[in-house]
């Protein structure tokens, strides 16, 4: 399976995409901002966008969502209950200081359970509320792989204070659904890690610090161990055993 990890916009969101190798079928995830470094990324490896997903609706997530549905014709998809949060946009902008961004039609919502299927490739959905009421995450079958979104954060949990954050809900998500995975899975999670360009030892994991609003505690948010990825733009969470693994995609043209 092609994976790219492109870190886009202001808030370094993790833009995922993931491509089968024989058909060239690929989802976008979270097309955040940089439109146009996203389509040569894609361009350079001759993949055909499928899907364009997001795992919430918050603005750095669906910045590029508009020109790069306008480029490819693939369908946009959202889950249902960050509607009025994708209704909010510009009121989102505004918040943050950016410019109001091109209305984002939404073809399908995501519903927990549903597969996405690229070439031979698919992902399940896990509706994983608490950051956002929408909120999902993705698990790619068979990959051991899972997209996090916002839910998770390097060295935390996502942040609940925005609207229609509920912080139980976070904690309900990250207990009830992500531990739930079996063994060891890798996590992408929203945002590029804020801790990218301290200088650490290789394998020397960071130490998780909790937001006291999730309500979740030292150990259990511990269990989340971040290595950072040193030139690349990809950081990728262990959960449960602690071990964390490293997955590198250096950013192109930057
Ligand atoms: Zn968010």
């Amino acid at each position: 399976m092609i994976r790219k990890v492109l870190s886009v916009g202001p808030l370094q969101c993790n833009c995922v995409i993931l491509a089968d190798e024989a058909t060239r079928e690929a989802v976008v995830v979270d097309p955040g901002d940089d439109a146009d470094r996203i389509l040569m990324a894609l361009a350079a490896d001759r993949l055909r966008v499928a899907a364009i997903l997001h795992t919430h609706a918050h603005i750095d997530h669906m910045g590029a969502t508009a020109k790069l549905a306008q480029a490819t014709g693939a369908p946009t998809y959202l889950h249902a209950d960050d509607s009025l949060l994708h209704h909010l946009m510009p009121q989102q902008a505004r918040m943050i200081g950016l410019a109001n961004p091109e209305p984002v039609r939404i073809d399908r919502a995501l519903g927990d359970g549903d597969v996405i299927k690229f070439g031979s490739h698919s992902m399940s959905v896990l509706h994983t509320p608490g950051h956002s009421p929408g909120s999902v995450s993705f698990v790619v079958d068979g990959e051991r792989l899972c997209l996090s979104g916002d839910t998770l954060f390097d060295g935390g949990v996502g942040r609940t204070d925005l609207w229609g954050g509920d912080s139980a809900a976070l904690a309900n998500s990250i207990r009830a659904r992500l531990y739930g995975l079996a063994g060891d899975v890798e996590v992408i999670p929203g945002a590029r890690s804020r801790n990218h360009h301290r200088p650490r030892a290789p394998h020397q994991p960071v130490r998780a610090r909790m937001p006291a609003s999730a309500g979740m505690t030292t150990a259990e948010i511990a269990r989340f161990c971040v290595i950072p990825a040193h030139e690349g733009v990809a950081k990728v969470v262990c959960v449960r055993s602690g071990r964390a693994q490293v997955v590198v995609e250096p950013a192109r043209g930057a």
